[in-house]
């Protein structure tokens, strides 16, 4: 079904502005998309209307609360079609998921010796939980290299996968590049080894279907504000026999069954992980971003994303001095490039000037960028909400500030 892009603009309240002077075009989406107003409108209803502490209140609200945070529950086990609500674990984000199961997993499950897989892909926050888990238990971390087009060397994974290998954590999509990982395949080897898969869904999740099932991941991670949610909230989906086998993540209230000086008693999944008081307005709203993904339909938004993504592809090459930077066959809408003679940093600016907000810099994936020799890309990257004449103007600035240097 082809999508009206228009209508759809009509529901972003922030993308009507005119920045610098020009009429926006936003092409940061890979960083975090915009909120559509229902979205917006559920955290004001929530504040306004529902507002109570959920799971143990005797009362309407609390009672309306703790419905309302559930259903969102439901609703993601829909999204990514697992098998149980219990197996959805309510986080701040994609950080703190996989933060999450370096502390529990990684706790009870790798000790001296052991193998964890990394790509060289990865975004800093599936690297660093991973050097603080080796560097405690004296275990291992090994990376996945990539070839020049940006892609996993499949024969040299299979290689690092040994006997002592208890974990492999890749992205499932490069936030840098946009590279699809063959993480099914991944998961296939990792498995026949013995090893658990820890997939970093922060940019799949937003851009296609997610089938957790069919892919047979143990564990995925997503942060709802990459897919028109709210920020501070984020997903982990584990399967329930690993989460019932390792340990709580942080002590508290809610994730208790009894508690006495003596010993205490962990509540069942999915509550053992969260303590405290969770984020309960953004979990409720983050709903409405799901209705808004489901409504449209993610092979339609997936189509309109891949068509900006050819289209801006196309055009931009035909400017001299314009170099992409990550070339994979399997890609989603990010278009990292260079402008040859030029910091990104310097073009990022003069697109600002231009009304068009694109990242520049190593996009938390400093050793990839070490790997492809260079310090950092302009990085845009398209949503179901960005236009063709947005990309024209992209092209046309682009094409002006790439004429600086490139005579
Ligand atoms: N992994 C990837 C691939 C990402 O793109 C991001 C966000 N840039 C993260 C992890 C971290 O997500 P968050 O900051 O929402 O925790």
């Amino acid at each position: 079904m082809r999508l009206d892009i228009q209508h759809i603009r009509e529901l972003f309240p922030i993308l009507h502005q005119e920045v610098n002077g020009k009429p926006l075009v936003y092409l940061d989406n890979a960083a975090t998309t915009q909120k559509p107003k229902q979205v917006i409108d559920a955290l004001v209803n929530y504040y306004e209307l529902d507002n109570s502490n959920i799971h143990r209140g005797a009362h309407t609200l609390a009672d309306r609360a703790t419905r309302y945070y559930e259903n969102t529950r439901t609703s993601i086990k829909a999204f990514v079609n697992a098998l149980e609500t219990e197996e959805i674990i309510f986080t701040k984000g994609t950080t703190e998921s996989i933060n999450l199961v370096a502390a529990t997993f990684g706790r009870k499950f790798i000790g001296k010796g052991d193998e964890i897989i990394i790509s060289t892909l990865e975004h800093h926050s599936n690297i660093v939980p991973w050097q603080l888990l080796c560097e405690e238990k004296g275990a291992v971390l090994k990376v996945i290299p990539i070839n020049d087009e940006g892609e996993i060397i499949f024969e040299a994974f299979e290689k690092l996968l040994t006997e002592k290998t208890k974990l492999v954590s890749v992205v499932h999509v490069s936030n840098a590049l946009g590279t699809i990982n063959p993480v099914k395949a991944i998961i296939e080897s990792a498995h026949k080894a013995g090893a658990k898969v820890l997939l970093d869904g922060a940019q799949s999740s937003s851009h296609f279907k997610v089938d957790v099932q069919e892919l047979n991941c143990d564990f995925f991670a997503f942060s709802a504000h990459k897919i028109y949610g709210p920020t501070g909230m984020g997903v982990l989906y584990g399967k329930r026999e690993l989460l019932e086998a390792i340990p709580p993540f942080q002590g508290g209230g809610e994730m208790i069954k009894e508690v006495t000086f003596e010993k205490t008693t962990f509540n069942d999944i999915p509550f053992k992980f969260e303590a405290g008081t969770p984020n309960i307005a953004d979990v409720i709203a983050f709903d409405k971003a799901l209705t808004f993904v489901n409504e449209l339909g993610k092979e339609n938004i997936l189509m309109h994303e891949d068509t900006l993504l050819e289209y801006a592809t196309d055009k931009l090459s035909t400017i001299k001095g314009f170099i992409p930077i990550g070339t994979a066959k399997e890609k989603v809408s990010v278009l990292s490039f260079l402008i040859n003679g030029m910091h990104p940093f310097d073009v990022g600016m003069m697109l600002d000037a231009a009304g068009i907000a694109v990242r520049t810099g190593h996009h938390c994936t400093q050793p990839l960028m070490n790997r492809l020799n260079i310090e950092g890309t302009v990085r845009a990257s398209f949503s179901v909400y960005n236009t063709m004449e947005e990309i024209d103007r992209l092209y046309d600035s682009i094409r002006k500030i790439a004429k600086l240097k490139n005579k």
